[in-house]
C-alpha cells in the first residue's frame, strides 16, 4: 500500500467558498486529488449526490459509526447534525495512490491538521467580510432562515481561528482565488503546473 499521499485541508465559515474552490483543485489532473467524501446525518440538498458530495446517513448511524470508531475525526457541527471524515474513505484514497483533498469545518480541519503534521496543509478560506458570506449564502439558495443564522453565528466564531492555518486564502474575486489555490497546493506537493 503507497502512503506517500499528502493532504490538502480547505477550512472555513459556511459560504466562503471552499466547495467552489476545492471543486476547481479537482478538476486540475497534474494535481492527482480525490476528494474525501464525509459522512454526515443532515438532510440531502437537491443538487447534492449521495457518496459523492456525502455519505448520507441517518443521525443512529452515525452513532453507531462513532461507536465503532470508524471517523479520524467527527462533530456535531449543528444540534443533532454530524459530521465526520471516515478512516476507510482516505486510507482507500491514500492507497490509490492520491492525493486527499477535504472540505471540512474549522475545528475538524485544525485536528486533521494536528493528526497528520507535515504531511498536510491546512488553508482556510476567507470572506472579503462577514457581509459577503451572508450574500453567499443567500445566493446560494440552500437555507432556510434558521439553518442560514445558524451558519452565520458560527462563521463569525470561525473567522478567529484563521491564524492556526498554514496559509489563509482570501476569496474575493473567485478567479483570483482559484489561481492562488492552484499555487498554494501546488507548491506545496512540489508540482508545476503547465
Ligand atoms: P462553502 O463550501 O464554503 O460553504 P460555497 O463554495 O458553497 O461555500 O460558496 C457559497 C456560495 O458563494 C456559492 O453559491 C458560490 O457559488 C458562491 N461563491 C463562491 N466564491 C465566490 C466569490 N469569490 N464571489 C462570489 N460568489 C462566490
Ligand atoms: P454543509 O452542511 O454546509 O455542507 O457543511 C457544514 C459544515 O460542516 C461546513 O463547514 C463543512 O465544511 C463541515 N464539514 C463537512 N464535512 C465535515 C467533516 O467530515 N468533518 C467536519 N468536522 N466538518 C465537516
Amino acid at each position: 500500500m503507497s502512503n506517500s499521499g499528502k493532504l490538502i485541508i480547505f477550512s472555513a465559515p459556511s459560504g466562503a467558498g471552499k466547495t467552489t474552490l476545492v471543486h476547481h483543485l479537482l478538476g486540475i489532473s497534474a494535481l492527482n486529488l480525490a476528494f474525501s467524501v464525509s459522512a454526515t446525518s443532515r438532510a440531502k440538498r437537491d443538487y447534492e449526490t449521495n457518496g459523492k458530495d456525502y455519505f448520507f446517513l441517518s443521525a443512529d448511524e452515525f452513532k453507531r459509526k462513532i461507536g465503532n470508531n470508524e471517523f479520524l475525526e467527527w462533530e456535531e457541527v449543528y444540534v443533532n447534525q454530524f459530521y465526520g471524515t471516515l478512516k476507510a474513505e482516505v486510507d482507500l484514497l491514500l492507497s490509490l495512490g492520491k492525493n486527499v483533498i477535504f472540505d471540512i469545518d474549522v475545528e475538524g480541519g485544525l485536528n486533521l491538521k494536528k493528526t497528520y503534521g507535515s504531511k498536510a496543509l491546512g488553508v482556510f478560506v476567507m470572506p472579503p467580510s462577514v457581509k459577503h458570506l451572508e450574500e453567499r449564502l443567500h445566493a446560494r439558495s440552500s437555507e432556510t432562515e434558521e439553518s442560514l443564522k445558524k451558519r452565520l453565528d458560527k462563521a463569525v466564531a470561525e473567522l478567529d481561528y484563521a491564524p492556526q492555518f498554514d496559509k489563509v486564502l482570501i476569496n474575493d474575486n473567485l478567479e483570483t482565488a482559484k489561481k492562488e489555490a492552484e499555487k498554494l497546493v501546488s507548491e506545496f506537493l512540489g508540482i508545476t503546473l503547465g
